[in-house]
C-alpha cells in the first residue's frame, strides 16, 4: 500500500542521518573536528551536523584512492567482476529505496514521490546500466601498414574527483561514479554542502556490495575548501564536475594551475522551449512546458525556463499552463501527492525572489504567482511563477534562475525563434513543438544545444548522452560515451618477427 504523509513523517522521525565522511572504507570525522549544518528546507530546521572536510581530509582520501588504484584489485579486475559488484550495489540501493528517498527529501525539499521514482530508482538503474555495459566493451586490433600488431586498449584514468550539485544529489552522483567505477577508476565523491546525506549513506552500500576500500571515498564539505583541494590536487587525474558555470570556470583554472587534470563540466542552462502555432497538441505542449519549469521546483539544469511562443497562440497556451501550474502549487515534500516541494535553502530562496523582483523592475508582467508561500512552515517555498512580456535583453531571459520562474517571449517566424533561442551563453537543451517535419528538423539542427526535444520535453534514458554546448559544459554524462571520459586509450605496437 502507498505510504501516506503520516507514514513518511513517522519514518522521518526515526531515520538515521549519516554525518561522517567516508575515507578508505571507514566513516570518519573531519581531521579538524569541524562540522557544518545541513538544513531541512521544508521547515528551516537543522537536520544534522556533518563532517566539514578540508585540505587535509582531501589529502587522506587521495592517498587512499591512489593506493587502491595501484593495488589494482578494482582497476585490474575483469570487467565481469566489476559488473557483478556494480549490479549488487544497484540492488542494495533499491533495497534501501525508502530510506534514501527520505534522506534526499529531508535534505533538499523535493517531493518524496520524485525522490523514490526519479532520484533513487534512477541512480540504481544508472549504476546497474554501467555494470551491464562494461563487459560488452572491446579493445581494438588495428590493420597497420607494416603488418605489426597495434592494439588499442582502454585503461582507467586513475583517481577521479566527482564534484556534484544539490538539485539531484544521488542521481548526479550516479551519473558520475557509475561510469567512472565501471571503467576501473578510484573515485572521491564531493557532494554539495547543501545535500550531503545520500552520498554519505551509499558509500557504505558500495563497500557492502564489494567495492574495495579506497575505491569510493566521500568527502562532505564546502566547495571552496575541500572541493578546491581536490580540483587542485596533483595526484587527482580527472575532475568530473556538475554545477554552475561559475564554479566550472574555477575548476578549469585549478586544473591549469596544477597538473592539467582532465576536466569534465556539466554546467548551467537557460533552455528555450519553442511552441510554433502548428503545435500538434497544445494540451500536451502546455503540460510539458509546465513540468519543464516547475518540476523539481525549477531547480533543473535543463529547465525550459524560456518559453518562446508564436504570438498567435500565446493567450491560449498560457491559460493552459497556468491551470497546470495551479495544480502544482507546493506542499509538504513528504506528502506523496506533492508535485512541488521547497527551494533548497534560504540563499537560493533569496536568489529566486531577487530574480522575480528584477523581472518586475525591468517591466515584465507577472502572469501568475510571484510570491514566497507557506511561510508558516518556516520552510522556503515559492509558487509557480510566469512572467509575460519578457524581452530577450532582460536578466530573467538571460540568466539561470534555478527556481520555478518561467519567462515568456513571443516570435513571429522560425527564423526569429531560432535567433532568440540561440541568444544565450548556454547550450544545454531546447524543446520545439510543430507538426511540420521540415521545420522540426531544420530548427533542431539550427539550435546550438546538446539535447533538442521535438514535440516533447525532458525525455531521456541511459542510452542517450546528456550535456552541453557553449558555457553549459563539455563531455557528456549517461550513455556509452560517458565511459570514454574515464578511460585512457593506450596503443601498444608489437613488431612481429
Ligand atoms: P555550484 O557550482 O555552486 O556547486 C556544485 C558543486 O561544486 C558543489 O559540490 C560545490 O560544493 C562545489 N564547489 C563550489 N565551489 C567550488 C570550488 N571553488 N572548487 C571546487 N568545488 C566547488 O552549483 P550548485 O548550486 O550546487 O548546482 C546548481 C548548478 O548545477 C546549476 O547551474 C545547474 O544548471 C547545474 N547543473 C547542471 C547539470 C548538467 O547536467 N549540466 C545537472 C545538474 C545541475
Amino acid at each position: 500500500m502507498e505510504k501516506t504523509l503520516t507514514d513518511w513523517q513517522q519514518l522521518a522521525s526515526r531515520v538515521q542521518l549519516p554525518t561522517q565522511a567516508f575515507i578508505d572504507g571507514r566513516y570518519v570525522n573531519a581531521l579538524s573536528g569541524q562540522t557544518f549544518a545541513t538544513v531541512n528546507p521544508a521547515t528551516g530546521q537543522v537536520l544534522a551536523q556533518v563532517a566539514a572536510c578540508d585540505v587535509e581530509d582531501a589529502e587522506l582520501a587521495v592517498q587512499s584512492a591512489r593506493r587502491a588504484f595501484n593495488k589494482g584489485v578494482w582497476a585490474k579486475a575483469a570487467p565481469i567482476k566489476r559488473k557483478k559488484v556494480l549490479i549488487k550495489f544497484a540492488e542494495l540501493i533499491e533495497q534501501h529505496l525508502e530510506e534514501l528517498a527520505l534522506l534526499e527529501t529531508l535534505d533538499v525539499g523535493k517531493p518524496i514521490s520524485d525522490s523514490c521514482a526519479v532520484d533513487v530508482r534512477g541512480a540504481a538503474r544508472c549504476i546497474a546500466w554501467y555494470g551491464e555495459a562494461i563487459d560488452k566493451r572491446h579493445d581494438e586490433l588495428l590493420p597497420t601498414e607494416s603488418g605489426s600488431l597495434a592494439m588499442v586498449t582502454r585503461e582507467p584514468v586513475g583517481v577521479v574527483a566527482a564534484i556534484v550539485p544539490w538539485n539531484f544529489p544521488l542521481l548526479m552522483t550516479a551519473w558520475k561514479i557509475a561510469p567512472a567505477l565501471a571503467a576501473g577508476n578510484s573515485v572521491i565523491l564531493k557532494p554539495s554542502e547543501k545535500s550531503p546525506l545520500t552520498a554519505l549513506r551509499i558509500a557504505e552500500l558500495a563497500l557492502q556490495a564489494g567495492i574495495p576500500e579506497g575505491v569510493l571515498n566521500v568527502l562532505s564539505g564546502y566547495g571552496h575548501t575541500v572541493g578546491k583541494a581536490l580540483a587542485l590536487h596533483m595526484d587527482v587525474d580527472c575532475a568530473a564536475f556538475t554545477g554552475s558555470t561559475r564554479t566550472g570556470r574555477q575548476i578549469l583554472q585549478y586544473s591549469g594551475q596544477s597538473n592539467l587534470k582532465r576536466v569534465w563540466l556539466e554546467c548551467g542552462g537557460k533552455s528555450p522551449n519553442i511552441i510554433f502555432a502548428d503545435c500538434p497538441d497544445l494540451d500536451k505542449a502546455a503540460s510539458a512546458s509546465a513540468f519543464a519549469i516547475f518540476y523539481n521546483q525549477g531547480e533543473m539544469c535543463s529547465a525550459g525556463s524560456r518559453l518562446l511562443v508564436e504570438a498567435s497562440i500565446k493567450d491560449e497556451l498560457l491559460e493552459k499552463i497556468q491551470q497546470i501550474g495551479k495544480d502544482m502549487f507546493p506542499r509538504n515534500p513528504l506528502d506523496p501527492s506533492a508535485k512541488m516541494g521547497a527551494i533548497v535553502d534560504d540563499v537560493q530562496l533569496k536568489t529566486v525572489l531577487g530574480y522575480i523582483d528584477a523581472g518586475k523592475a525591468a517591466g515584465a508582467q507577472i502572469y501568475m504567482g510571484g510570491q514566497q508561500v507557506l511561510t508558516e512552515t518556516g520552510g522556503y517555498f515559492v509558487e509557480p511563477t510566469i512572467f509575460d512580456g519578457v524581452q530577450q535583453s532582460m536578466k530573467i531571459a538571460q540568466e539561470e534562475i534555478f527556481g520555478p520562474v518561467l519567462s515568456v517571449l513571443t516570435f513571429e517566424n522560425a527564423e526569429e525563434a531560432i535567433s532568440i533561442a540561440n541568444d544565450t551563453i548556454y547550450g544545454l537543451a531546447a524543446g520545439l513543438w510543430t507538426r511540420d517535419i521540415n521545420k522540426a528538423h531544420n530548427t533542431a539542427r539550427a539550435i546550438r544545444a546538446g539535447t533538442v526535444w521535438v514535440n516533447c520535453y525532458d525525455e531521456g534514458d541511459l542510452t542517450s548522452p546528456f550535456g552541453g554546448y557553449k558555457q553549459s559544459g563539455n563531455g557528456r554524462d549517461k550513455s556509452i560515451h560517458a565511459l570514454e571520459k574515464y578511460e585512457e586509450l593506450k596503443t601498444t605496437w608489437i613488431k612481429l618477427g
